[in-house]
């Protein structure tokens, strides 16, 4: 795929248990069919039902009308299979999953689990493989989900992943840095406000504590993983796309977008400025910050302000309660679409929320679709997330004005 015919207006759509409960196959063609309509949808993301009948009638739709199809796979978490509990990532204290520190407490309510395979799990990459070598072959290619470690809505410990027995046994080094590590939490618990103040970033903060290896041993091993799941699609001969955290909080979950984009068609970063799940923006950001306070002796108005000034968003509130309630300006939706495009040559479609989702306790109004439109102006294309069974034609139609 030459980048001059990557897809412009791209669509997720997902059929989950509550999705076949509310919507009739005529339902869900009749949504697909106004995107396409109205939004002009060039591709669709796709995470099949596992019934064969609708995913067939779907993927049928789309063929007939010119629309690209992807699978969507997630690759270390919710990849249509519960991971082995031996292959869950293990932070430095030898905890699996999640940390109390922060955490944000709708994980795990939903459909999604949200509970992260190490990178270096073969048992489990050998499952997510063997998954594209049976659905794979009915797409037009690969879209990539879930590849990374952690964030901080499992918990401030988990960003101290992975130090799994594979790890360890890969890397000499990982008993050190599984020290520095606890020392650094330890240290935490004793600081105060002026400590914090010292910190100009996060990796300030982890390079004091000679874990600047760790994180770069974090980020060459998701890649080398990633490689092989990417590499594998190619060779089947399909397209390979990626959803990557925003740029701000990619170094957070191990990504390194000219790593990771080395291999991929294009990229969809995930720029969600009014989510209130794992990769929106205020709450990725609020759930750091409780897990900082939660650490150590600090005021929430300190950690707020070294937020601000570690992730450059002035607007961050004085309480992670409120910014999680809130939102953020979807201006920074368009600036981080161009610190994307400063990290990689492939297009950049930004994804944004653009549906009216009854399961989640937020709701997107017409004008934060348009002031997404407007933010994104000059961009080769945007991704509507994340299913357009909950995308109302108003929304549609403002993407339509948009429409690179
Ligand atoms: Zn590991």
């Amino acid at each position: 795929m030459t980048p001059s015919t990557h897809p412009r207006v791209v669509g997720q759509l997902a059929l989950g248990a509550a999705e076949r409960r509310r919507f009739t196959v005529h339902g869900i063609l009749d949504r697909l069919g106004r995107a396409r309509e109205l939004a002009r949808l060039d591709a669709l993301l796709f995470w099949p039902s596992g019934d064969a009948a609708v995913d067939g009638t779907v993927r049928g739709f789309c063929r007939e009308n010119g629309v690209e199809t992807y699978l969507w796979l997630p690759v270390f978490a919710d990849s249509g299979f519960d991971p082995d509990p031996e292959d869950l990532v293990e932070d430095a204290w030898g905890g699996r999953g999640a940390d109390a520190a922060g955490a944000w407490p709708g994980l795990g309510r939903g459909g999604e689990a949200f509970l992260f395979a190490c990178p270096s799990a073969r048992r489990h990459l050998d499952a997510v493989r063997a998954r594209m070598n049976g659905e794979l072959p009915l797409y037009d290619g690969a879209f990539l989900d879930r590849i990374r470690y952690p964030s901080p809505a499992n918990g401030f410990g988990e960003l101290f992943t992975c130090f799994c027995p594979r790890c360890r046994e890969r890397e000499p080094e990982m008993t050190v840095w599984r020290e520095n590590a606890r020392d650094l939490r330890g240290r935490l618990g004793s600081a105060s406000d002026a400590d914090m103040e010292r910190w100009a970033s996060l990796h300030a903060l982890f390079a004091d504590f000679d874990l600047e290896d760790f994180l770069r041993f974090r980020v060459a091993a998701l890649f080398e993983a990633v490689r092989g799941v990417a590499g594998q699609a190619r060779e089947m001969g399909k397209r390979v796309a990626l959803d990557l955290f925003t740029p701000r909080l990619a170094a957070l979950v191990g990504q390194d977008y000219s790593l990771l984009c080395s291999f991929a068609d294009w990229v969809k970063p995930m720029s969600y400025c009014f989510a209130r799940g794992p990769a929106g923006i205020p709450l990725e950001l609020a759930c750091l910050a409780r897990g900082l306070v939660a650490s150590g002796n600090f005021s929430p108005r300190v950690v707020m302000e070294y937020l601000r000034r570690a992730f450059a968003i002035p607007e961050l509130p004085d309480d992670p309660g409120q910014l999680e309630r809130g939102s953020l300006p979807p201006a920074l939706a368009g600036d981080e679409r161009r610190r994307a495009e400063r990290m990689t040559t492939v297009p950049v479609l930004p994804g944004f929320e653009c549906v009216r989702h009854p399961d989640f306790d937020f709701d997107m109004r017409a004008e934060d679709v348009r002031g997404y439109v407007d933010a994104l102006g000059g961009a080769p294309g945007m991704a509507m997330a994340w299913n357009l069974l909950y995308t109302p034609d108003e929304f549609l139609e403002i993407v339509a004005g948009g429409r690179p």
